[in-house]
């Protein structure tokens, strides 16, 4: 099969890693960065051309999309899918997923564990929203913050009506969620692959720190899912309609409570941990699945 990997960087470890597990499996793999790529959007025959080349003739894509270039990689990829290219990520569930609003809502609307989590435009509102999650400690997330970035702990009132404001200040979009203590500052990566859980990690903050994100010092093993943590998982993948996710989850003492489900999940911390080729593993599902025209958004969304 012809595979193209829209990856900004080819040195990056998951994009290396899917490079040589689509090349040891046969394939021929392109590595394309999405900002060099421009489109022919006129009606009847979408193109997409790359350094003076059209591209063309791909069995399967698979979108590999940083946080700070969703517009444009959006826009790629509704080509890919506008020429019938099988696209592993279709366009529709990325913008779902890079929406943490949008994603939360169709979580709950599902019924899924969510901490509590609240939201406004109108800084009349922030008492209130302190009020809906139950106060204090509670968490405050920007909704644009990625790897950890813009997670702040409040552990008073006070002090979470200042970071409110601070980000408000701001004209930061930003979520208030109750703080979740019995997580013990561990959270869970939950590999999904087409309705499976390939691989799990545990991933713990580092001492003093409530964030277990890996690109803040927080350390990963290998942890064994309950049959809860798993249907959960592989519900909140469905949910967004992604093929491949990595899932976040919080143990709670209400159950598994979903933090958030990642549509271009980084493959180092969890081969790392768990010793499992889920790079394999992808370009298996891509194999099983890439047909022409099959891409079920087709650029619609
Ligand atoms: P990002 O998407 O930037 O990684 P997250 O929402 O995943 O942000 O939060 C980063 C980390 O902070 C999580 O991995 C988790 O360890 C911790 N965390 C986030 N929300 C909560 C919460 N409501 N209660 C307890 N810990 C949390």
């Amino acid at each position: 099969m012809k595979i193209a990997i829209l990856s900004r960087n080819r040195r990056l470890y998951s994009t290396r890693r899917l490079v040589e597990a689509g090349t040891e499996r046969g394939h021929e793999m392109h590595v394309i960065d999405i900002l060099k790529c421009y489109m022919d959007i006129t009606p009847g025959n979408p193109t997409i051309w790359y350094m003076g080349e059209k591209l063309e003739g791909f069995d399967a894509v698979i979108p590999r999309i940083g946080a700070s270039v969703t517009h444009y990689g959006l826009a790629v990829i509704r080509q890919f899918e506008m020429t019938g290219a099988y696209c592993l990520t279709e366009s529709v569930a990325l913008g779902r997923s890079r929406d943490k609003l949008r994603a939360l809502q169709l979580l709950s609307r599902k019924g899924l564990g969510l901490p509590k989590t609240s939201f406004a435009y109108n800084v009349h509102n922030t008492k209130d929203l302190i009020k809906l999650v139950g106060g204090a400690p509670l968490v405050v997330k920007l909704c644009e913050g990625t790897q950890g970035r813009g997670v702040v702990l409040a552990e008073t009132v006070k002090a979470a009506e200042s970071v409110i404001e601070a980000f408000r200040e701001l004209r930061a979009e930003f979520l208030v969620q109750e703080f979740i203590k019995e997580a013990g500052g561990s959270d869970i990566r939950c590999l999904v692959i087409g309705g499976k859980v390939v691989a799990a990690m545990q991933r713990t903050a580092m001492e003093g720190e409530f964030r277990s994100n890996l690109h803040r010092g927080g350390s990963a093993k290998l942890v064994k899912l309950t049959p809860t943590e798993r249907r959960t998982a592989v519900k909140a993948a469905q949910t967004m309609g992604l093929h491949i996710s990595g899932v976040d989850i919080l143990r709670s003492s209400r159950g598994p409570l979903i933090m958030e489900v990642n549509s271009s999940p980084g493959l180092e911390g969890i081969e790392g941990a768990t010793q499992k080729d889920v790079a394999g593993a992808i370009i298996a599902f891509v194999e099983e699945n890439a047909r022409p025209n099959k891409t079920r958004t087709r650029g619609k969304g």
